[in-house]
């Protein structure tokens, strides 16, 4: 799926998996880019907000006492939810990426 235009190149950024990375770069001129301030806010939230919501859903509605699947739910759920979350914020451009600026990298 497409994430955002390259500002450099002016072609598609985009991507197979649906997981959020800091730092992409674009496929066709090697441009550095990584996750501006806003989206690093999403960046913490997202991986919490799928556990959490895994772990509330599990205790609520899963019948079994087995806690080890009760895990095994959790995590595979959890990691649905992520991918889901990230999708919709590539989607909606709540992600964005910002060209990776020169000074940081000599750091
Ligand atoms: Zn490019």
């Amino acid at each position: 799926m497409k994430i955002q235009t390259c500002e450099v190149c002016q072609k598609d950024i985009t991507t197979r998996k649906k997981f959020m990375f800091t730092h992409i770069k674009c496929e066709h001129c090697q441009t550095p880019y990584e996750l501006d301030a806003k989206s690093w806010k999403w960046y913490m939230l997202f991986p919490f907000v799928s556990v959490m919501f895994a772990m509330f859903v599990s205790i609520r509605i899963l019948p079994t006492e087995d806690i080890f699947l009760k895990m095994l739910i959790i995590l595979g759920s959890a990691r649905l939810l992520y991918r889901i979350l990230c999708y919709l914020g590539f989607y909606f451009h709540f992600l964005n990426y910002q060209v990776r600026k020169k000074s940081q990298e000599d750091l």
